[in-house]
């Protein structure tokens, strides 16, 4: 394993990324680590038994507003666009969601404007110029009664934290539209791979100066191999050996079913804030364009993190960011070392936004040479 200009520890987004730039555009060699038996990190997509392209990690959805990486990734796939299209199941009932003037109408029983929202709104929202959290910024746009009906419940399912306690980002990211555009997300681009997520990264790590070993722990091996320079994307905390304690991360379950049915439910997801101890049902099909008889579904459900479970989500918030910041200072003077993506700078970051800073961080390695 020894002799390559990089080692990458993980095959995501970040750690793919850069090992393709790092051998196309530079000519050098790459060993790209994982731990996991396969590439692709959390976006991993497959045929299960049925034949049935699933995705392992939770829904992908992929979104961005940017050009860069667009034209970045359209090198390594075709797309096929989609309009993710995404319901609240509460009250006995399903909802528009994100909240639209759809969601509005159905909820006072009678047709409306989107003026006549606005001023609704007006009327509901508590005012609180700049909210410090996920509850003030709910509150700030949308008042209690439609707070407590879609957000409060699948927030602390989901976080095991009231949405006070979390940025606002978090709550934040949920449009509320007082139009009747019902799309779940904003961007200007929105579209799956074409073949799924799996085949764009085999495209992207097949030169051949890139190596990838699976099933291999660079908990294991760092200790037995030389690098020159090392790319690591998991997380932080682990690298340095937990020395100031765990951070804490949100973990998930996911629980698929088959069904003998063309379809399952209306939509791709349906999120489900008051009922049931899962969060949300997913059932991809709706977006991957396959053509099927039977279909599967996935129950999302939120777990505690501890050593042993994936850690799939940053909890964005003062007090873990204030945790993670020590970490950030000790990787900061790691010599010949880039501490990028989700895991290893705590972020909650989209793909399109890990892609960014993987882009961006290829900018600085060649500024630098
Ligand atoms: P990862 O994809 O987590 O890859 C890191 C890799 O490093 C993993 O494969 C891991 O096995 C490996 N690794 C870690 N430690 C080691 C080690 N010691 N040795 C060897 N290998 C190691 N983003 C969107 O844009 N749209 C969505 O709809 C969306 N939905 C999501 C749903 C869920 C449930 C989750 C958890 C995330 C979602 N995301 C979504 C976010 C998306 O998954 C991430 O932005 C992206 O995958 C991050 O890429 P990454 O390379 O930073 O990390
Ligand atoms: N959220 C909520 N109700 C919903 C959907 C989302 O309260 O029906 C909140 C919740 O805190 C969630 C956050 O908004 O974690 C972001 O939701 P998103 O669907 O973007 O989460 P992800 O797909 O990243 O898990």
């Amino acid at each position: 394993m020894d002799g390559y200009d990089y080692l990458i520890v993980g095959a995501g987004f970040a750690g793919a990324v850069l090992a393709e730039r790092l051998a196309s555009q530079l000519g050098k060699t790459c060993l790209v680590v994982d731990r996991r038996n396969h590439v692709a990190g959390n976006a991993y997509d497959y045929h299960n038994d049925a034949g049935i392209l699933v995705h392992k990690y939770g829904p992908h959805y992929f979104r961005t507003n940017s050009d860069d990486v667009i034209d970045y990734l359209s090198q390594f796939t075709k797309w096929h666009p989609v309009h993710y299209r995404i319901l609240s199941w509460t009250h006995g009932d399903y909802w528009p969601f994100p909240i639209n003037l759809n969601t509005f109408e159905k909820l006072t029983g009678k047709s409306a404007s989107s003026a006549e929202m606005v001023k609704t709104l007006e009327r509901w929202r508590h005012d609180i110029p700049s909210p410090k959290n996920s509850k003030e910024v709910v509150l700030s746009q949308i008042g209690t009664r439609l707070y407590e009906m879609f957000f409060e419940n699948y927030t602390r399912k989901h976080w095991k934290r009231d949405p006070s306690e979390l940025d606002p980002s978090v709550c934040g990211r949920i449009p509320i539209r007082t139009n009747r555009d019902d799309r779940y997300l904003s961007d200007k681009f929105q579209a799956m791979p074409k073949e799924g997520y799996t085949a764009m990264f085999d495209k992207m790590l097949a030169h051949p100066n890139i190596t990838v070993a699976l099933n291999t722990d660079y908990q294991t091996i760092r200790k037995q191999i030389t690098h020159k320079r090392l790319i690591y994307t998991g997380m932080i905390d682990e690298y340095f050996d937990f020395v100031y304690g765990d951070l804490p991360y949100r973990s998930l379950s996911f629980v698929p079913e088959t069904h003998d049915l063309e379809f399952y439910q209306p939509v791709v997801q349906v999120n489900y804030p008051n009922d049931h101890d899962y969060t949300r049902i997913v059932e991809i099909k709706h977006v991957t364009g396959q053509q099927h008889s039977q279909t599967t579904i996935v129950k999302e459900y939120p777990q505690d993190f501890k050593r042993g479970r994936e850690a799939y989500y940053p909890i964005p918030a003062p007090d873990t960011r204030e945790r993670y910041h020590r970490y950030r200072q000790l990787a900061d003077s790691e010599p010949n070392t880039i501490f990028l993506g989700r895991l290893a700078t705590y972020r909650y970051y989209n793909m399109d936004q890990v892609v960014a800073t993987a882009l961006n961080a290829f900018n600085t390695i060649t500024q630098n040479q």
